[in-house]
Formats: structure tokens, C-alpha cells, sequence
């Protein structure tokens, strides 16, 4: 935490013991025992006095070394808490109170578009700087060409940025009473900002793509990116341009060139970044040291799980909790890749939009070439199969779901019996 210069306050002591009475009593401690406990809280006899908190610290947070968006009211009393209890989501003895955005108004000076992964293009607003609830706002996210036509914003026109919870700060509206001549219709692309492809727009879906999964730099970089992280492959020391570069010199066609990667190739390599907002230069090297670590982190990502290998394929939809169920089910690579859309339907939390992603992308002759290149190198295809075999179709065509807990299943369990008397279980309301 030092290192990266992190810090945390302690704001809840928890024991199953009555250690202390009150709220109160555990801050006081926790402060003497040298934890850092936010000095900011205060005990409020009523709710009057609980509103003139919440009023006084509307403007006085921003003089605070840290964002705050809102506060929270907790019942002191402990006996208190425990007899309030909690609902399925939250607390009854706590709530919390959010102030009102904080907003601002500047100019519109140009639109970037970002191709993610997937191939879907962000459209970004570039802005006049503005200070905007203690931190200087330079862009703002527009989502999609919905978005824009629902503000009706155009280029130069002055807007409305307002910062919520969130890091990236939202356009909200248009000054319709300072458009100036200049403004312009914001025309969205309709080929690739990137590679050039015409963009297309699947039904049903808000966002325009890029179609050319392959040769579409930005998407050919961000899977190698999604392949290296934690969650996935874990070869994180191939982060921050390293990628960029061993793309750039053609060592690497797919993430599976990383396993024949040699220290020969890599030593040496050297790239120089600037940094487009604040004009500042980095150098990237592979000194011996690097190059140690790199070769290492990816000798030990073979050990990587079944899971993880499944979820660093970037199979659209497939995210971390679908590749561990998917494992479970079907226990190996080769069982998953086989599956046929019925099979994958079976699937606890499997719905048809999963299970066609995975079937088309598994069809592909591509695909299915860098999947055989990585069983070569040696990762892991075989995982633990979790599930019963089916037992009968007494729940077929059903689909269930459930709150709290039962005395004699534990939930996976209970998705286990589910899925082999063929009904389905969803998780749905956990997903909101
Ligand atoms: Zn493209």
C-alpha cells in the first residue's frame, strides 16, 4: 500500500463477540489502537441535527484530501442494530444520503471514438477543461449514437457535465441559449476510426461495431490485454506498452505466440510512449530484469486453470463466473468446445445469448487453430467437472431461483440437482 500510495479509513469494527456497545465506542477505539478512522463523523441526538450535518457538509467536503459523494446515517446502539436486522440487500440501521450532483458547463470540442475489444466503438466528448467538483474535467462519456441524438448535442456547442458516483463524468444536457453558429451536427462515423472498416450495427443493440475482429489493431491489442490479466492468464508484466510492442515488431500473431517468445528476441527492445494529455515521454525497455520476469510470469501461467483459460479466449459473454460454471459442467476444454447449443443451455445461469456465442465461436476454423496452439504449449484443458450427471427430466422445461438459504442444500448444490433433473436456475435478481 505504501508503494502505490494508498490509503484507507476504518470505519466498522466487526466481532462476534459484544466487544462494545455503540458505534460510537468502536470509532473511539479503533482511533487509539492507530487505525485511520475519518475524523469527520459526528454522534446526532435527532434528525435535526442529523440534517444539519448533512447541510453543513455539502460545500465544507471539497476542502476533504478525498471524493465523497454523499454520507451515511448509522443507528449507534448495537442492541438497536441487531433488533432492526438486515433486509435481503442492505442494513436497516444504516442509509445512506447522496448530494446532488455537482455540474458544470463547457464547450464540446471534438468527438474520439474508442474501439474496444469486442470491436464496439465509444464515442468520447472532448472538452474545454472545466473544474468540476475539485478535479479538472476534459472528457466525457457519450455511450452511443443514441445518446447523442436523445441530448441533440453538436460540436462546439456549450453542455452541462455532471459527476456523480462515478470516475467519468457524464454530458447531461445542452445550453441551447449559447449555441453559436459554429455549432455543428456531429455526424457519426461510419467506417473504423482505426482500420477503416464500415461499421455495423446489430439488431437490438445501441452500439455500432467494427467487423474486423482480426486485422483491427485496437481489438487485436485489447484481447492480448484481456488475455494477460489477473482474471485470465495472469501475465501481468506484459502490461503498460509491452503488449503494443512485441505486436508492433511482429513477434506475436495471437496471445498464443507469447509461449514460444525467447529471451533473445525480447532483450533489448526499447520504445519511447508520450503521453497525448500531459506531453510527457516514458521509456519502455527489456532490460534483463524484465525480460526474467515476463518470460517466468508466462512459463507459470500454464499452471492457470481451466477457468481462466477458457475466460482469457475472450469468447463474447463469457465472463469469469460463465467460464467457471461452464468448467463445472463440463469438466475439459475439448467437452466445451464439442457442446451444441442444447447442451450449453443445460448450463446453470446458461442463457441462448451465452450459448450461441460460444457454439459460433468455437465453429470458427481460426478459433479453433489458436485454441490448439495453446493445448500445445501446454496449458490447462482439463478441469474438475462439478456437476451430476443428469438424473431425469422431472424439472425440464422449468427455471428457478431463490433467496436465502435452505437448511439442507447449499446454493450450488441446489443448482447442481436442478441442472440434472433438467430445470434451469437463474440468478437473475442478483444480477440488478
Ligand atoms: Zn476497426
Amino acid at each position: 500500500m505504501a508503494k502505490r500510495r494508498l490509503d484507507c479509513y476504518v470505519y466498522s469494527f466487526l466481532s462476534d463477540e459484544e466487544v462494545f456497545k455503540t458505534h460510537e465506542e468502536s470509532l473511539i477505539a479503533m482511533k487509539q489502537w492507530g487505525f485511520n478512522v475519518s475524523p469527520t463523523w459526528q454522534k446526532c441526538a435527532d434528525i435535526q441535527e442529523a440534517m444539519q450535518y448533512i447541510n453543513q457538509w455539502e460545500e465544507k467536503r471539497f476542502t476533504l484530501p478525498l471524493g465523497t459523494d454523499g454520507i451515511v446515517l448509522k443507528v449507534n446502539r448495537y442492541d438497536q442494530q441487531r433488533e432492526l436486522g438486515y433486509t435481503a440487500k442492505s442494513p436497516r440501521w444504516a442509509i445512506s444520503f447522496k448530494y446532488k450532483a455537482m455540474a458544470a458547463s463547457t464547450v464540446l470540442t471534438s468527438i474520439r471514438y474508442q474501439v474496444g475489444r469486442t470491436g464496439s466503438v465509444t464515442p468520447v466528448a472532448l472538452l474545454t477543461p472545466v473544474l468540476l467538483a475539485g478535479t479538472v474535467v476534459k472528457r466525457a462519456s457519450l455511450h452511443n449514437a443514441n445518446e447523442i441524438e436523445r441530448l441533440g448535442v453538436r460540436l462546439y456547442d456549450t453542455v452541462f457535465v455532471e459527476k456523480g458516483g462515478e470516475i467519468i463524468p457524464k454530458i447531461t444536457g445542452v445550453d441551447l441559449n449559447r449555441r453559436t453558429e459554429q455549432s455543428q451536427p456531429i455526424s457519426y462515423p461510419t467506417i473504423c476510426p482505426a482500420c477503416g472498416t464500415p461499421l455495423v450495427r446489430k439488431e437490438g443493440e445501441a452500439n455500432h461495431y467494427c467487423p474486423n475482429e482480426r486485422g483491427c489493431p485496437p481489438q487485436r491489442q485489447a484481447r492480448f490485454e484481456h488475455f494477460i490479466q489477473r482474471r485470465a492468464m495472469n501475465i501481468e508484466s506484459l502490461g503498460e506498452g509491452k503488449i503494443e510492442m512485441l505486436i508492433d515488431r511482429g513477434l506475436v500473431e495471437t496471445p498464443a505466440g507469447l509461449y514460444s517468445l525467447t529471451s533473445e528476441q525480447l532483450l533489448g527492445l526499447e520504445k519511447i510512449f508520450l503521453d497525448e494529455e500531459t506531453g510527457k515521454k516514458r521509456i519502455v525497455s527489456f532490460r534483463e530484469k524484465t525480460v526474467d520476469n515476463i518470460l517466468t510470469a508466462i512459463e507459470r501461467s500454464k499452471a492457470q486453470p481451466l477457468q481462466n483459460v477458457l475466460f482469457a479466449l475472450g469468447i463474447r459473454y463469457v465472463g469469469n463466473t460463465t467460464a467457471e460454471k461452464l468448467v463445472d459442467y463440463f469438466g475439459s476444454m475439448d467437452a466445451i468446445m464439442n457442446a451444441s447449443q442444447e447442451e450449453l443451455l443445460a448450463v446453470p445461469d446458461t442463457g441462448p445469448r451465452i450459448a450461441e456465442s460460444v457454439v459460433a465461436w468455437f465453429a470458427d476454423p481460426y478459433n479453433r487453430t489458436f485454441v490448439e496452439q495453446l493445448r500445445a504449449a501446454g496449458l490447462q484443458f482439463v478441469g474438475e467437472k462439478k456437476v451430476v450427471e443428469r438424473e431425469g427430466d422431472a424439472l425440464a422445461g422449468k427455471t428457478f431461483l431463490y433467496t436465502g438459504t435452505f437448511a439442507n442444500f447449499s446454493r450450488e448444490e441446489l443448482e447442481n440437482r436442478i441442472a440434472a433433473n433438467g430445470g434451469r436456475y437463474s440468478a437473475v435478481f442478483l444480477k440488478n
